[in-house]
């Protein structure tokens, strides 16, 4: 009880010198508070609040040193392992379908129940991710794009980083619509803000529009440029339907990402019911039997709708998970709006967001 008190004390004032900080430096401060905490086995000493619970949400597990610009997001796995083991010590690593039937039914669950899920299925899923979870005998879920899969193809953001970062243009000029966009490439600077700006401003758009867009961007250099590398960065590409098979006949939960991995919420109610019956049909085709589980891409407020959730709903979902930053109220939950907290390579800020949304 004592030691909740000080890390409780530690952690808020932790977060109210964050909260004065710039994004970044708040972030750091996080960071090295929540491994500090994780040092302290801080997270043995939250209290037991039943109705509580929160499902984390990663994507790319790499093994070997990230490129720091082109894999700055993706999550080293001594770092993941690291994350598991405080999980494995502090939490109860639960299944996404015991969180559906706490939130549906009031089915009982641990305290500090945490679902882990994966999505836009990776290779990595395969031959990184799922070794060290077997090893930890933890349940998860993969969400795939179902057209990705077993595809030559990539996902346009990582397509974009790869292409801005380590592309040969130091300059990029291009019109979208009757505006003129450049980008100076030289810096590491000018690279991440010409990626922030042309991903935000091309997301969440119909679809039509968002190929047009792109096509002004990819158009500028040459397809034997983009294969050379996607061949340099191999952890980028999609799992095939046989390694998706393996996970599933390894007890994970295997799950629709959509089918070609577009934010739901923007596109005409055709699109969407194509996006999600022809998913539907091809994790049929090549699983059998798959989870009745949905991951929204981009998973923010723009990515679904009244109308992604009746098509869900008519489908026969039992739930699907979104990218708003929160834990769950299994008491008050609205199962097609499943919030989860995005992990990191910087462990060290989910363990500092999970003590927060644990300790009330
Ligand atoms: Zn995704």
């Amino acid at each position: 009880m004592l030691r909740r008190k000080l890390f409780s004390a530690v952690s808020w004032r932790a977060e109210s010198r964050a909260t004065g900080l710039s994004i970044e430096d708040g972030q750091l401060l996080r960071e090295r508070c929540g491994r500090m905490m994780a040092w302290g086995r801080a997270h043995d000493c939250l209290p037991d609040i039943e109705h509580r619970a929160a499902i984390l949400c990663f994507h790319n597990v790499v093994d070997h040193r990230p490129d720091p610009e082109v894999e700055a997001d993706v999550l080293h796995v001594d770092r993941f392992r690291g994350l598991l083991r405080v999980l494995r010590r502090s939490f109860n690593v639960v299944s996404l379908a015991e969180i559906v039937a706490a939130v549906r039914d009031r089915a009982p669950l641990p305290p500090r129940a945490i679902a882990i899920t994966f999505d836009d299925g990776y290779v990595t899923n395969h031959t990184v991710a799922a070794p060290v979870l077997d090893e930890f005998h933890m349940p998860w879920s993969s969400f795939l794009p179902a057209k990705l899969v077993d595809s030559a193809g990539r996902q346009w953001i990582d397509d974009l980083y790869l292409l801005i970062h380590r592309g040969s243009r130091r300059r990029i000029e291009f019109r979208w619509d009757d505006r003129e966009f450049a980008f100076d490439l030289d810096t590491a600077v000018g690279r991440r803000e010409a990626v922030f700006t042309i991903r935000e401003a091309c997301r969440y758009l119909p679809e039509t529009l968002r190929q047009e867009r792109m096509s002004r961007v990819f158009g500028l250099y040459s397809r034997d440029e983009l294969e050379t590398l996607r061949d340099r960065f191999r952890d980028f590409a999609p799992l095939t339907w046989s390694q998706a098979r393996a996970l599933q006949a390894g007890g994970v939960d295997v799950g629709s990402h959509s089918l070609s991995h577009i934010a739901l919420g923007p596109q005409p109610a055709e699109v969407i019911r194509h996006e999600l019956t022809a998913a539907r049909a091809l994790l049929r085709k090549h699983l059998g039997d798959h989870s009745p589980h949905f991951s929204y891409p981009y998973g923010r407020q723009a990515s679904f709708s009244p109308e992604t959730e009746r098509q869900l709903i008519a489908m026969g979902y039992h739930c699907a998970v979104t990218l708003e930053q929160a834990a769950i109220d299994c008491r008050n939950q609205n199962l097609l709006q499943l919030p989860r907290l995005i992990v990191s390579p910087h462990t060290g800020r989910i363990l500092f967001g999970l003590w927060q949304r644990f300790i009330r």
